[in-house]
């Protein structure tokens, strides 16, 4: 049920001392997205769980799907997150607003140190990768498709259709930009070439220097 939207609710079902059912809750779904855009945003959450600031999350060979958030002046503290298994939302604060911008996240240890418990006992798994995504190689500093001119990649996951159309041409702006030559001439200021640009300055001798 990836990428379908359900309402929240507080309750299932209410009975009565007889049994009878006297309150169910309603709840409505509806696809918002695609299971395959659904896992791909998924593996981004990982991911910035893994590298962001509450990567002190981990579960057992369970991954976790995390964001983080912050009000102004650090007053409110949050870190909602879902494994395979279940999903959890923390807020940490005060009543009276104070800040508790600390590190780690507060709200992510909290998170953690309920769900260890709560997937206690439940066998490692990974998210269904549902058909509809797809791979490709990338290079990192142009966003194309890698081409054999590129040395920075990375393999990405995609939905399918919207794997970048273009091979990269291997003229890479800013990696060069930061490696070009910096020449000073007579003093001068600093004259700075990126690869591929030539610079041709006329003395008064009448020599040339290029
Ligand atoms: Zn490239």
């Amino acid at each position: 049920m990836d990428g379908v939207f359900i309402t929240p609710t507080l309750y299932t079902r209410v009975y009565d001392s007889n049994g009878n059912v006297v309150m169910e809750a309603q709840q409505e779904r509806r696809r918002v997205m695609s299971e395959a855009a659904a896992y791909v945003l998924t593996d981004v959450l990982i991911e910035t769980g893994r590298t962001g600031t509450a990567r002190n999350v981990s579960l057992a060979g369970i991954p976790v799907a995390s964001k983080t958030g912050t009000t102004d002046n650090a007053h409110d503290r949050w870190f909602v997150a879902f494994t395979p298994y279940f999903t959890g939302a923390v807020w940490y604060g005060f009543e009276m607003p104070e800040n508790v911008g600390f590190a780690p996240n507060p709200a992510s240890v909290i998170w953690q140190g309920v769900m260890r418990r709560v997937h206690d006992g439940f066998a490692p798994r990974s998210f269904t990768r549902p058909d509809g995504v797809v791979f490709a190689t990338v290079c990192m500093n142009s966003g194309s498709l890698a081409s054999a001119r590129c040395s920075n990649t990375r393999t990405e996951m995609f939905v399918r259709g919207t794997v970048p159309a273009n091979s990269c041409d291997g003229i890479h702006a800013g990696a060069i930009a930061t490696q070009a030559p910096s020449i000073v001439l007579n003093g001068s200021s600093n004259i700075v070439l990126n690869v591929g640009e030539q610079y041709v300055e006329l003395r008064s001798n009448g020599y040339r220097f290029s």
